[in-house]
């Protein structure tokens, strides 16, 4: 693979640069790479932090709308600025706390939102007390991106910027109802309540959520000789897909349309593959029947109103597969309350980290 100065230079600066269109952070992507080029890498993490002030977060989890759109895909080498943002990221950010009209700020949640909305108010010189349910901040990321694909040390260096810059933390801290003493309080509480898809949850049919947390956090450990079933596409279902691949289980992801349409990051689909995992697109499961999965196939139908091909059950008997545990990695959404300010997942559903840390800036 050719060197990041190399890639760096073979940017077309195209006038009307999809990139950073595409990039819920507006990255200015062209005018950073032209100043790593140029070897000025210092001005570009100092531009680069002006739109984006978490680099170790989205440069290890955005999914590259970048390299998606990138002009160069045609040729088949598009520009992916992830690896910009991880280096650059070894930078500080110079940028200076005001000395403002101080206000004290209580942000309920310590994810990628929370952190990106405190580190601006910090940086405007307010007072800001961040509480978390999880000891750690970040949120998803602390409790559930396995630390195979992300570096939990970026966590810490977090922690401690926001530190330096008088944050207080309540972390480990459950809000149960609005507290009191501060001029304004912002909710990043994530979406937590799972799709389930009628699917009854119990000691066999579980949330994929709930694995990637007992992983990482618990002992959990399965047997051997199980088979196991991941049904979705999205990053949760990679997570845990490889996560069962790496274990050296017998695991398969159950997806409804193609390997095309799939949401997560096709990287992490290719490295479960090569580690062992098994996929069945364009299947559904329909029913789970004691210690065994209905799968059914489908096929694809047009573009529907969310963007997204529709997908349709085929009128044929389909497969009965024995199975020992299924994970549904579904999507979640939040469950707000009227009259509060809410931000991240909590205000847009299931996105991604970079459209969290964007929101940051959508609320004063
Ligand atoms: S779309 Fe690709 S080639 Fe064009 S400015 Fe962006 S990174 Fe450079």
């Amino acid at each position: 693979m050719a060197d990041l100065k190399e890639i760096a230079s073979g940017c077309l600066h195209c006038p009307k640069a999809f990139c950073s269109a595409n990039c819920p952070l507006c990255n200015p992507i062209s005018e950073m790479l032209r100043l790593y080029a140029s070897g000025a890498k210092e001005q570009a993490a100092e531009l680069l932090y002006r739109f984006n002030p978490f680099p170790e977060l989205t440069g290890s989890l955005c999914e590259r709308f970048c390299a998606k759109n990138c002009i160069k895909h045609r040729l088949g080498e598009p520009i992916d600025f992830s690896p910009f943002e991880l280096e650059l990221s070894q930078y500080p950010d110079i940028r200076i706390k005001k000395e403002s009209t101080f206000q004290r700020i209580a942000v309920i949640g310590a994810g990628p939102a929370g952190l990106a909305y405190a580190y601006k108010r910090l940086l405007n010189g307010d007072e800001v007390t961040l509480f978390d349910r999880f000891p750690s901040i970040g949120g998803a990321i602390y409790a559930y991106i396995p630390s195979f694909r992300f570096d939990m040390g970026a966590l810490e260096r977090i922690h401690q910027r926001l530190l330096s810059l008088g944050c207080h933390f309540k972390l480990g801290y459950e809000v149960e109802r609005e507290p009191a003493g501060f001029d304004k309080v912002v909710y990043a509480t994530g979406a937590y309540i799972a799709n389930t898809a009628g699917f009854a949850i119990n000691e066999k049919t579980r949330l994929g959520l709930d694995l990637l947390y007992s992983l990482k956090h618990g002992s959990l450990s399965l047997p051997k000789d199980g088979r196991y079933f991941v049904y979705g596409g999205g990053n949760v279902a990679l997570d845990c897909l490889r996560s069962l691949a790496r274990a050296e289980l017998d695991v398969t992801l159950v997806y409804r349309r193609s390997e095309l349409e799939m949401p997560g990051d096709k990287e992490q689909l290719m490295l479960a593959e090569k580690e062992g995992a098994k996929l069945r697109c364009l299947t559904v499961i329909e029913k789970v029947e004691g210690e065994r999965l209905l799968l059914k196939p489908c096929e694809l139908g047009p573009v529907g109103e969310d963007g997204r091909r529709s997908f349709k059950v085929k009128e044929e008997e389909g497969e009965c597969v024995d199975f020992t545990e299924l994970y549904l990695c579904l999507g979640e959404k939040p469950a707000n309350k009227d009259g509060l300010t809410y931000i991240g997942d909590a205000a847009l559903g299931s996105s991604n980290v970079a459209s969290a840390i964007a929101s940051a800036s959508a609320i004063d």
